[in-house]
């Protein structure tokens, strides 16, 4: 059972579901949810799965399996860093050459060089230099 399952069974009996209703609004057998609340009188704690630090999700958001958003931002990106189509190779406009970068990004540049070579060349022939 997770932290967040067993959460979900404690709030619930708070607002006064019997363990019947509690077990079919989370889709899980009735033996546990009696197993659990019999068990358990205190409020489980939740584990940020980023930090570890131990949260207290506000009610309505008890899904929520990261202390804060940055973590939650941050296992994202972790996460992502792993899978090899977050990637694509994009050609630089600048110099032609090919790189990789997040899908996400729609990189136009390989490099912070190519970008403001062109951003500067840009400027010159705005400005008719
Ligand atoms: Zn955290
Ligand atoms: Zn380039």
């Amino acid at each position: 059972m997770t932290d967040i399952e067993k959460l979900q069974i404690y709030r619930k009996s708070k607002e006064g579901k019997g363990y019947k209703k509690i077990a079919a609004e989370l889709n899980i057998p009735v033996s546990r949810v009696t197993a659990y609340l019999q068990r358990h009188k205190e409020e489980p704690i939740l584990h940020c799965e980023c930090c570890g630090k131990e949260f207290m999700p506000l009610p309505g958001r008890i899904t929520k399996r990261f202390c804060s958003d940055s973590c939650r931002k941050k296992a994202w990106r972790e996460r992502k860093k792993k899978d090899p189509s977050f990637y694509m190779e994009f050609v630089c406009e600048e110099c032609g050459r090919k790189f990789k970068a997040p899908k996400y990004k729609r990189a136009r540049f390989c490099s912070k060089e190519c970008f403001q070579e062109n951003e500067s060349r840009r400027w010159r022939i705005e400005n008719g230099k």
